[in-house]
């Protein structure tokens, strides 16, 4: 099967695969998606709504202090450095980007907290930009469908998913693989008996190869 034969079948199962993080601005979703890091997007919306409502825009969290901004996120993991993460964040969108949300991975990349993945994010759901950020359900399934290699780094599956699917699918695709990889192709006890791809899944193969490591 090609990349967009994939996509095809996946868009059949979930046909409104979206970004799940609550947010209403480019900011807000940077925010959340620096939250959301080792954690799940369920858990960030818990916190999101409160911390949005106390600090709407860049200019309010940045005459924040770290201990004002931890209460809103202690419920999730790594709430401290995330905090410092948030607070830095937007004091240097303040001071090098008059509070705007840049789109370049440059300019995203140079901000504290914010990695390739971030930025491919915001680039995708924030600005329409097409991107393909790989988080842990894009490596995974796309590692059990044949799409990369077990050994493949993010920046090498990146690579090959933009070579394999239509660029002009690559946003719709990116939440397509995450809500395949978050509700049927589960890191543990994928349903596989609901799967289109058994015939072609490496699940086996990649199982294998971690284990060696
Ligand atoms: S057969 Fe199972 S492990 Fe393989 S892609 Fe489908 S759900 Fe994932």
């Amino acid at each position: 099967m090609t990349g967009n034969e994939i996509v095809d079948e996946m868009e059949k199962i979930f046909p409104n695969a979206k970004c799940e993080l609550i947010h209403e601005t480019p900011f807000q979703l940077l925010v959340a998606v620096v939250l959301s890091a080792q954690t799940t997007d369920a858990s960030v919306n818990q916190v999101t709504p409160a911390l949005f409502a106390a600090y709407p825009t860049s200019k309010e969290m940045a005459q924040a202090e770290v201990k004002d901004i931890i209460p809103y996120i202690k419920r999730i993991g790594l709430y401290r450095n995330k905090a410092h993460s948030i607070l830095n964040l937007s004091r240097e969108l303040e001071a090098r980007y008059d509070g705007i949300v840049p789109s370049r991975y440059k300019d995203l990349m140079s901000l504290p907290g914010v990695g390739r993945k971030t930025a491919n994010v915001v680039r995708s759901v924030a600005f329409g930009i097409p991107s393909f950020a790989v988080d842990t359900h894009v490596d995974r399934v796309s590692k059990r469908l044949g799409l990369a290699k077990p050994y493949d780094t993010v920046e090498k599956v990146e690579e090959k998913l933009k070579r394999k699917i239509d660029r002009d699918r690559w946003n719709q695709a990116h939440h397509d693989f995450i809500f395949f990889g978050r509700y049927l192709c589960t890191s543990r006890n994928p349903k596989c008996s609901q799967c289109p791809f058994t015939k072609i899944c490496k699940k086996d193969k990649l199982d294998a190869y971690k284990q060696k490591q």
